[in-house]
């Protein structure tokens, strides 16, 4: 069985975003940019499952510009088998990127496509979900513990929900969107990094897979959250009370 893991490259998760002067979007130019948080514990996950004996192969995907490649790089390095880019330089929106990845499973045909459950550029927490209702699989979102049975080609997923943990079990083939606690992904060793240089990433562009990724949805404006007013120093509790009262209005 093969296992397909969706990457995508976004501002790193410790870089302090600036939004665009013209309110277009974030800046991304001279800005450190790296895997998807949630999409490294989705690899990782297919890499334990694969170690287990229990698939074949992983395929690292990941759709957008020409520097996806140094994020397949850094999937290759961590132990996928082999990439596949496709390049697209316009804004994408999830529903494209779910059309495009449904267009590669119907490639590749795995038993598995697992995603992260959010983007940290976008927050959208969508593309698994379309993905899924694309392909008519069905989906096991914000997974914090996964179990194969081979045998009966099902996939126990575990969820952590606000009343504690669904246990959903799911026909194979399926979608998977990974949630922060369901590992903890492995750095790439010196090695791993030299072997990954002659692994293949194979190239498409969304034409050549048949998809229109032109949207109907467009962001209007990006602004930076308002600043937070400077702290008050009171002096009593009196007075505390009185700002609570007369100035924050929240006594
Ligand atoms: P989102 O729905 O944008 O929050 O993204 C959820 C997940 O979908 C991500 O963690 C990735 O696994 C996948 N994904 C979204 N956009 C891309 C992309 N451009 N390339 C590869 N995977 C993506």
């Amino acid at each position: 069985m093969k296992i397909m893991v969706a990457i995508k490259r976004v501002v790193d998760y410790a870089v302090k975003i600036r939004v665009k002067s013209d309110k277009s979007g974030v800046e991304t130019s001279n800005v450190k940019m790296s895997m998807n948080p949630f999409c490294e514990i989705g690899l990782e996950e297919a890499l334990r499952i694969k170690e287990s004996g229990l698939a074949s192969e992983v395929i690292a995907v990941s759709v957008g510009p020409s520097q996806c490649v140094d994020t397949l790089r850094t999937g290759l390095a961590m132990g996928a088998d082999r990439a596949i880019h496709v390049e697209a330089s316009a804004t994408l929106y999830p529903l494209s990127v779910a059309k495009l990845l449904k267009a590669l499973v119907d490639v590749e045909k795995p038993g598995l496509l697992i995603l992260g459950k959010q983007a940290i550029d976008d927050d959208c927490n969508q593309t698994g979900q379309m993905v899924a209702g694309l392909l008519n699989w069905p989906q096991g979102t914000f997974a914090s513990k996964v179990v194969l049975d081979k045998e009966k080609e099902v996939a126990t997923v575990e969820r952590e929900v606000d009343g504690g943990l669904e246990t959903l079990c799911l026909d194979l083939p399926a979608v998977i969107t990974t949630d922060l606690r369901l590992n903890q992904p492995r750095y790439a060793t010196l090695p791993n990094i030299m072997k990954a240089k002659s692994k293949v990433i194979k190239k498409f562009t969304p034409q050549e897979l048949n998809v229109d990724i032109k949207s109907d949805l467009e962001v209007v404006q990006v602004t930076e959250p308002p600043k937070r007013k400077a702290g008050v120093i009171v002096s009593s509790v009196d007075e505390l009370i009185d700002q609570l009262k007369n100035e924050a209005h929240v006594i």
